[in-house]
């Protein structure tokens, strides 16, 4: 069997293909988790929760391991695919795909802002009741604070060993882009090594990666189970409305990526959803999509057929910087909160929050709750009362779920709508059928 064996398998009975194993499992976890949490109160919720670790553990070890790769996949596959264009090739792809993301982040945050004032959740809230919340324990990084230029600087990488250890992933991708970019000037006798070297890496890295994708299906039941056993449902009904609308502006990016993939992308939405579903069942079991990185960039390889050279640059980029659920996410949290305390957020607010959204949205881990400190920024930065966030934290595993699978279809769908906009001027690289 080799690193290459496609993540849907055709021709097998449905009940022996991954994805339907992987829903299964996610289906099972879902009830199982049902049974033993909280809302049915059958059972002990002190066993319940102890009975929850076990069953999280294989996710546990399986996020361990895919953890383990992502830095020499992140770099193998961002030297590989800038190597195996050349450099105009690999410019145009990064360049592109920058604008690509500030504009798609945009849409995300005016379709937040646009269902929060249709559906009005905040208004909805007691704020008589308001002052009794308390702060909640977070950080807020700087997002606004820092000065352009230090911020540029700050970018850059400086000891690349440190920026590993430290999963500083925006300064190992910019590490990786000046290497291929070296690489690529260099003569072929001289670079050759280091090349052979990061196929290697990535090949053994993507043969773990399909080792892993064999035990989803149970990894996604505990995680999903272990997630209802502790957070129960009852924290929705609180703030249901504004779940709701989270939920309605995620739907929404899903119609724009449908809408993308189909007319700038030439592809059928439908089919491209629905060879994303095991990427989109892992990130909403694991809430992260950088652990979730490796088995897209095998999606988007293996499954959507997209060309190595911009997969390869597009998925370990945005991973990184790119995260229009997250953003969805804080435009409607930021406006949720401001309507609970009845505050009027003036224009500037609004760009200002967009800005920092995009800002945020590029600095933000794609680890699970990291949206939350960035939100907290944002809010500091515009006097929105930051105890607001208080309200919506019961329900922010659920929507961090189900953002990170809005992330990283966000990602799949550059790669798709990039490749079929700059990937045919790409001679020489192996191009194989779109398959629309
Ligand atoms: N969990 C998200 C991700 O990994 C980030 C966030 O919004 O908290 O993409």
């Amino acid at each position: 069997m080799t690193a290459t064996e496609p993540t849907v398998q055709t021709g097998e009975p449905m009940h022996r293909q991954l994805w339907f194993r992987v829903l299964a499992g996610l289906v099972l976890g879902g009830f199982v988790g049902t049974l033993m949490g909280p809302d049915l109160g059958l059972m002990d919720q002190g066993i319940a929760l102890q009975i929850g670790e076990w069953l999280a553990l294989p996710g546990r070890l399986f996020l361990t391991l895919l953890k383990f790769i992502v830095i020499p996949l992140v770099i193998s596959s961002v030297m590989l695919g800038i190597c195996d264009g050349n450099d105009i090739r690999a410019i145009r792809t990064l360049g592109s795909g920058l604008v690509y993301f500030v504009i798609t982040t945009t849409i995300a945050i005016i379709i937040g802002f646009t269902i929060t004032g249709l559906i009005q959740p905040g208004s909805q809230i007691d704020s008589s009741q308001l002052g009794a919340v308390v702060r909640p324990d977070i950080v807020a990084p700087n997002v606004g604070g820092g000065s352009i230029p230090s911020t540029i600087v700050s970018a850059i990488p400086t000891n690349l060993v440190e920026h590993m250890v430290k999963s500083d992933m925006l300064q190992v991708v910019i590490a990786a882009v000046i290497f291929g970019l070296a690489l690529l000037k260099m003569p072929n006798i001289e670079g050759r090594p280091i090349v052979d070297l990061m196929r290697s890496t990535q090949q053994v890295c993507m043969t773990i990666v399909m080792w892993l994708m064999k035990f989803a299906p149970v990894v996604v039941f505990g995680l999903i189970a272990n997630t209802v056993i502790t957070m129960g449902f009852g924290a929705i009904s609180a703030v249901s409305l504004f779940f709701l609308t989270v939920i309605l502006g995620l739907l929404a990016m899903i119609a724009v990526y449908m809408f993308l993939v189909s007319v700038v992308g030439g592809r059928n939405p439908v089919t491209f959803i629905r060879d994303c579903r095991d990427v989109m069942v892992l990130a909403f079991s694991t809430s992260s999509s950088s652990a979730t990185m490796p088995v897209t960039l095998r999606t988007v390889e293996e499954v959507h057929k997209i060309r190595p050279t911009v997969g390869r640059l597009v998925i370990p980029l945005g991973t990184t910087i790119n995260m229009d659920g997250t953003a969805i996410y804080q435009a409607i949290a930021a406006l949720f909160i401001a309507q609970a305390y009845g505050i009027d957020l003036t224009t500037f607010q609004m760009v200002s929050i967009i800005v920092l959204s995009i800002a945020g949205s590029i600095g933000t881990p794609g680890i699970p709750s990291a949206g939350i400190p960035i939100l907290a920024a944002i809010l500091e930065s515009q006097n929105i009362p930051v105890e607001g966030i208080a309200l919506i934290l019961g329900v922010d595993r659920l929507l961090d779920m189900s953002r990170t699978v809005i992330n990283v279809v966000g990602d799949m769908t550059a790669a798709a709508v990039l490749d079929r906009l700059f990937g045919h001027k790409m001679e020489g690289d192996a191009a194989p059928d779109n398959p629309a």
